[in-house]
C-alpha cells in the first residue's frame, strides 16, 4: 500500500457522501483508476452505505404515506373550490342576463300598458261624445255625430246608432263600452263612414275585439275599428286580460339569483375550510 492510499482512504467516506472538494474528488478518482485495492474498497464501502441507508429511506417513505393521502384529499378539495367558483361566475352571468331580459320585457310591457290606457280612454271618450249628442234629442243629429266620427277617423271604420227597440239583449251593453259580436248594420238608424252617411248594406268584420258597443235606455252606439288600428286594440285587449304580472317576469331571474347566492355561500364556506391548509396545497 502506497502513501497515497492512506490519504485516499481517509477521503473515501466524504467522497461517498459527496462532501469533499472538487480537487480532492479528482485526486480520489485518479487514484482509484490506478489502484485496484482502493477501487475495491470504495466499491465495498458503497455497498455497505446503501444497505445502511435503504431501510431508512423506506421508513421515511412509509412515514410520508398518510401525508400523501391527506395531500390527495386536499387537492380534491382544491378542485372542488375551483369548481364552485367557476359555477358561481357562470350562475352570476346567467342571472344578470335574465335580469336584463326581464327589464326589457317590463319596459316593453309598460309601453303597451300606456298604449292600452290610451285605447281604453278613447273608447270611453267616443261613447261619451256620441251619447252626449243622442241624449239631447229625439232624432239623431247626423252632423254632430259625423263630427265625432271625423275626430276619430284615424281609428274608426264605421260608427252606427241603433234604437234599443230593434235590439234584443241590450242590458249587457249598458255597463260601458264592450267588445261585442257586431250587431247587424241593416237594423241601424244611422251608419257613418269615411264619406258620411252610409246607405248601402255593410258586411261587418266579425272579429269581436274590433267592434265596440254601448247602450243606454234609448240608443245603442256601435263602432268598428279600422284594420290598420286593430293591432293596437288587440295589444290593449291582451294586456288588459292576459298581461303577465311583474312576478311572472322576474320569477326566473330571482330563482337564478337565489341559486347564485347559494353557490357563493358554498364557495366561501369551502374557501374557509381550505384556507388554513392552503400553503400545503400549493
Ligand atoms: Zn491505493
Amino acid at each position: 500500500m502506497k502513501n497515497e492510499c492512506y490519504i485516499v482512504r481517509d477521503l473515501l467516506p466524504s467522497y461517498i457522501d459527496e462532501l469533499c472538494s472538487e480537487e480532492s474528488a479528482r485526486f480520489v478518482e485518479q487514484h482509484i483508476d490506478t489502484c485496484e485495492e482502493c477501487s475495491q474498497l470504495l466499491h465495498q464501502m458503497r455497498v455497505e452505505f446503501d444497505t445502511q441507508e435503504q431501510p431508512e429511506i423506506s421508513a421515511r417513505l412509509e412515514q410520508k404515506k398518510p401525508f400523501q393521502k391527506i395531500a390527495h384529499f386536499f387537492n380534491a378539495q382544491k378542485n372542488f373550490t375551483r369548481f364552485f367558483s367557476i359555477s358561481f361566475w357562470v350562475a352570476l352571468i346567467i342571472t344578470i342576463g335574465f335580469f336584463i331580459h326581464a327589464l326589457n320585457v317590463l319596459s316593453n310591457l309598460n309601453d303597451i300598458r300606456e298604449e292600452a290606457q290610451v285605447v281604453e280612454q278613447q273608447k270611453q271618450d267616443i261613447m261619451d261624445k256620441a251619447f252626449a249628442i243622442l241624449s239631447s234629442k229625439e232624432i239623431v243629429d247626423e252632423t254632430a255625430l259625423q263630427a265625432v266620427y271625423r275626430e276619430y277617423s284615424e281609428q274608426l271604420q264605421h260608427l252606427a246608432v241603433f234604437s234599443t227597440k230593434n235590439i234584443d239583449d241590450v242590458t249587457r251593453l249598458q255597463n260601458g263600452p264592450t267588445t261585442t259580436f257586431p250587431i247587424d248594420y241593416s237594423q241601424a238608424v244611422l251608419v257613418i263612414g269615411e264619406n258620411g252617411k252610409i246607405s248601402e248594406s255593410i258586411v261587418p268584420d266579425i272579429y269581436d275585439i274590433g267592434t265596440i258597443a254601448m247602450a243606454n235606455n234609448q240608443w245603442v252606439v256601435q263602432y268598428e275599428y279600422k284594420k290598420s288600428y286593430l293591432k293596437t286594440v288587440e295589444n290593449a285587449h291582451q294586456i288588459k286580460h292576459y298581461a303577465p304580472t311583474n312576478w311572472t317576469i322576474f320569477q326566473l331571474p330571482i330563482v337564478f339569483a337565489i341559486i347564485t347566492v347559494f353557490i357563493l355561500g358554498a364557495c366561501l364556506f369551502q374557501k374557509r375550510i381550505t384556507k388554513p391548509v392552503e400553503s400545503i396545497l400549493d
